[in-house]
């Protein structure tokens, strides 16, 4: 260990990469709001009990990516490894529940102990929403739809691919279950031993295993489509139905489940061919038993998740900004800082170096984008006035000082 390096998993963003995932953000949360979710923001850590209650005992994430940690009085506390469970907290204990539907978006850090690669970290951002109070699968279709328009928005509507699938209510998820018992227990032995545990615990989780003697025998498993009830059934057709309706492209994938046990009915993912193996950028679905499972009002639910760092690879980076105004000091330094600041309390971005000649200071200016730069020279100065170059067209100008805020903002 070198305390030198950042920490196996982590990064850092810097300027140019920090623009994307801004853009990221921002587009998803404009977006949410056009469709009526105002931001929440849940702490970073949580009891450990938060997680390991929602998330289920036997996901991976429970077992084997959290950063739990006792603190200093003796508390064990998680790093949230996901956002759901802590906006399911917040419903319950501070409640939420008088407040029905409750549309929320977040976004933020989020931490799981995994094996680093590409689009893999051990600390990445995500940007979420929850719906909470609605039961129709017309919130289905809406929830969707919006993860549609942010991705659309991006500018990666011909990047990825929307899979969806349902996982029953209640009763089929009983009698699935059943169903995948008795198919995988004949190959028993010749699953991984996690699928092993798996199989007496969650046998629906050893349809997510990613050991290649575990996805033979699951190729042949039962699908959840035989084993639905006829209202599960209708509901999934009204999702499909109405994603249709609104012209939200989708394939549906039965194989399709999520690693987290709190899911029923609607389950989905976006998917791109674009990041090699991490080719997962959003997902989400119903729980409409994870509320009450943690001890709040029986509320159904719906949401979804979508990794920052794995969009960020695929937006396009966005320019800095408004183009800034170039200050160029020939004397006075103390002076053109001045000046730059009047700019700077008018509302403009202005590029000022604090040292080099007039020809480094212009190739600075060059490099930062400026549109104009404004030559402190000290004749001008004599005179009370500035030389305005416009560093597009090559023109220049002298404007006095005392017009020069009037003259920037269009006004003179
Ligand atoms: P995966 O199958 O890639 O491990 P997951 O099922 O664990 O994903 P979710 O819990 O559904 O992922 O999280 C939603 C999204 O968050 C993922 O689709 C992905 O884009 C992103 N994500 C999850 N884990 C990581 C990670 N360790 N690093 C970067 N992004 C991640
Ligand atoms: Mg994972």
């Amino acid at each position: 260990m070198s305390s030198l390096q950042p920490v196996r998993g982590t990064h850092d963003l810097l300027p140019e990469e920090a623009r994307r995932h801004r853009l990221v953000e921002e587009t998803a949360f404009a977006v949410a709001r056009r469709y009526g979710y105002g931001e929440i923001a849940t702490p970073i850590f949580e009891f450990t009990e938060v997680f390991a209650r929602t998330l289920g005992e036997t996901s991976d994430v429970v077992t084997k990516e959290m950063y739990t940690f006792p603190d200093r009085s003796g508390e064990s506390l998680t790093l949230r490894p996901e956002g759901t469970a802590g906006v399911a907290r917040a419903f319950i204990s501070g409640g939420l529940a008088q407040h029905l539907p409750l549309k929320v978006f977040y976004r933020g850090p989020m931490f799981r102990h995994e094996r680093p690669q590409k689009g893999r970290l051990r600390q990445f951002h995500q940007v979420g929403c929850e719906l909470l109070g609605v039961d129709s699968p017309l919130a289905d279709v809406e929830v969707v739809a919006m993860a549609w328009r942010m991705l659309v928005t991006l500018g990666l509507g011909d990047k990825v691919q929307l899979e969806i699938n349902t996982l029953g209510d209640a009763d089929s998820r009983i009698a699935y279950r059943n169903a995948l018992i008795a198919y995988l227990d004949p190959f028993r032995l010749s699953l991984s031993e996690e699928s092993q545990a798996r199989l007496d615990r969650n046998p629906l989780r050893v349809l997510d295993s990613k050991d290649e003697e575990d996805r033979r025998v699951v190729a042949g498993a039962p699908l959840m489509t035989d084993s639905l009830t006829p209202a599960a059934r209708a509901f999934f057709e009204q999702v499909t139905g109405g994603l249709t309706a609104l012209g939200v492209p989708f394939v549906v994938n039965s194989r399709l489940v999520r690693g987290l046990d709190y899911y029923s009915h609607t389950a989905f993912e976006f998917t791109t061919t674009a990041l090699g193996a991490q080719g997962t950028v959003l997902a989400g679905g119903r729980y409409d038993g994870l509320i009450a499972t943690m001890g709040g009002p029986a509320t159904p639910g719906i949401g979804w998740a979508a990794g920052v760092e794995r969009l960020a690879m695929l937006v396009e980076t966005p320019p800095v900004g408004e183009r800034p105004v170039a200050v160029i000091p020939m004397g006075d330094a103390v002076k053109a800082l001045a000046v730059a600041e009047t700019l700077r309390a008018a509302g403009m971005a202005v590029e000022l170096g604090f040292s080099g000649n007039m020809k480094k200071r212009m190739a600075r200016a060059d490099k930062a984008g400026a549109r104009l730069a404004v030559i402190l020279g000290e004749d001008e100065a004599a005179r009370g006035a500035v030389t305005l170059r416009d560093l597009d067209g090559g023109t220049q100008e002298e404007v006095p000082l005392a017009a020069l805020v009037e003259r920037l903002s269009g006004r003179g």
